[in-house]
């Protein structure tokens, strides 16, 4: 995708997008902004899909995201339509970065100064803090190029491929081993090697079935930072509504779509409610696999029920919101429990799905930097316990999994909630499969394995139903916010070059 994609050639279509999500909300800008008429229509009751927020009791939760990664794609988004995402939300950097307790006591913080981090590093091992550099180095590159060739520009063909720009990037031959065995080529110590490598449960894959180009993420983390926009990621939904709104994109919440029917100039979009929606274009944002499954009749699908069946999902996730009366010194607004051990974990997400005993997790206290998420005197807290998708999810389940949780939080990071919770939910395998219609509940859709990544992952431009398109997590460049928004730039330009 160029910085400004021509997409001029949808001036004057009517599109019906489906779905709120980032994916749903960034094509949508990108479609009016060109002249298109574009009405979204969202499911559930706010915007924002995977991010939508919980409030009760004075808590605000993000129910999804909480990380704010990759800057630059954020102001590449509102750039292309001559803002800045200052102008709709406000940025705090982080300091730490994040938290890290292992099981066995030990515990450090990742921060912005990399001369700490180098430092760290190199207590754990000699010489690591140099292979840090290195490593980061590496990573920087990757991401460089990997953003301009591989990200920004969609690449839905084989023969796309074999070029010889493309192939000069002779880096991408070396980083489609696993990430396992290039972290491995830099770090000994087990611990460095999970610091390198946490990044990719935001990716929905493990070590071992992640291709190496995926360092990028380091530099992401390490290089670019972490950053909390005030208010949570639902400020940023609200920038990206606002700005679709100035754009003339109309949103109906509220509205889940229960059939796609006709072809392009010809669209007829049906809801549950009994509403009819006519369009020359339709884009979905839902899940994809409920798009084709649920939405279309056979013969309009691409796929059938045993290739998603056969693919590899990402995990799904118990989600416990806490309002916990005081504070918790011991936390950081990001902080990541892991075994010393990890890989039982991740066999327990994709080889032999069962609840895991020894959990890796996530707890995000937001209420540490901003005092509108939790009342006076209040901590606002979740952890979050990556999950295989598919599992069986009872409330008597949740309510064992909450025991185990709450006690692995005291016993590993000191913090005693139990006698202080003043509100409490779950969301779990179930909850992603209601609310968002996400196959098998995953929580993230299809992982990035070497199979699933690029090309291998589902088009945005559907080849049995002429004028149908789909934007969001499960096609490319894939899971995270800020590709969903990339992804919905790439969409708008599908539409262009093929209408
Ligand atoms: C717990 C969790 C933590 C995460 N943490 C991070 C993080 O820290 N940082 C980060 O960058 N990313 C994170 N992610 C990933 C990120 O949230 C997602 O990749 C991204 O938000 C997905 O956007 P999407 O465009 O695919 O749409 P989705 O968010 O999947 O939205 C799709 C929308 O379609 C709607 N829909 C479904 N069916 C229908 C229908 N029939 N009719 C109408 N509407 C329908 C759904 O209700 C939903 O609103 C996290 C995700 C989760 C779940």
């Amino acid at each position: 995708m160029d910085a400004a994609p021509d997409i001029d050639a949808v001036a004057d279509e009517s599109v019906v997008v489906i779905g709120g999500g980032f994916g749903g909300l960034s094509t949508a800008c990108y479609l009016a902004d060109a002249g298109a008429d574009v009405t979204l229509l969202e499911k559930n009751e706010q915007l924002g899909g995977r991010a939508s927020r919980l409030e009760a009791e004075g808590f605000r939760f993000d129910m999804g995201p909480s990380w704010y990664l990759m800057p630059d794609v954020f102001e590449r988004f509102f750039g292309h339509f001559g803002r800045s995402p200052e102008e709709y939300y406000t940025l705090t950097h982080l300091d730490p970065h994040y938290r890290v307790f292992w099981k066995d006591g030990d515990r450090v913080d990742v921060l912005p100064d990399m001369a700490h981090n180098r430092e760290l590093f190199e207590a754990y091992e000699p010489g690591a803090g140099d292979a840090l550099d290195a490593y980061l180095e590496e990573a920087e590159r990757t991401y460089e190029i990997g953003m301009e060739h591989f990200v920004y520009e969609d690449r839905p063909r084989l023969r796309d491929y074999v070029d010889r720009d493309v192939l000069r990037y002779s880096w991408g031959l070396s980083l489609l081993g696993k990430m396992q065995g290039h972290v491995e080529g830099y770090f000994d110590h087990p611990k460095l090697q999970q610091l390198m490598q946490y990044t990719l449960v935001f990716l929905g894959g493990s070590p071992t079935n992640t291709p190496a180009l995926y360092n990028l993420m380091s530099h992401v983390d390490f290089n670019m930072g972490v950053y909390y926009p005030d208010g949570g990621i639902g400020a940023v939904v609200d920038g990206i509504v606002e700005l679709a709104e100035e754009l003339g994109v109309e949103f109906v919440t509220d509205a889940e779509v229960a059939g796609i029917e006709g072809r392009y100039g010809a669209f007829a979009v049906d809801t549950a409610g009994g509403d009819r929606y006519l369009a020359d274009i339709v884009v979905s944002n839902a899940d994809y696999a409920h798009t084709e499954q649920a939405l279309l009749p056979e013969r309009k699908r691409q796929y059938t029920e045993e290739y998603w069946e056969s693919r590899t999902f990402a995990p799904s996730a118990f989600l416990l919101y806490l309002g916990v009366e005081g504070d918790v010194p011991e936390l950081a607004h990001h902080t990541l429990v892991l075994p010393t051990r990890w890989e039982e974990h991740f066999a327990k997400i994709f080889d032999d799905p069962a609840w895991p005993d020894d959990p890796a997790y996530y707890l995000c206290v937001p209420s540490k930097t901003d005092e509108t998420v939790a009342p006076e005197g209040h901590s606002n807290l979740f952890a979050l316990v990556p999950i295989a998708p598919g599992l069986e999810d009872t409330p008597e389940l949740r309510e064992e999994y909450r025991e185990v949780v709450l006690d692995d939080i005291a016993e590993n990071t000191g913090t005693e909630l139990r006698d202080r919770i003043v509100f409490e939910e779950t969301f779990c395998v179930e909850d992603f499969a209601d609310r968002y219609n996400s196959y098998d509940g995953s929580a993230l859709g299809l992982a990035h394995t070497l199979r699933q990544t690029s090309l291998f992952r589902p088009p945005h431009r559907s080849n049995a139903v002429d004028g149908l398109y789909f934007v969001g997590g499960t096609t490319t460049p894939g899971i995270g916010v800020p590709m969903c928004l990339i992804s919905g730039g790439l969409t708008a330009e599908r539409i262009a070059d093929t209408i």
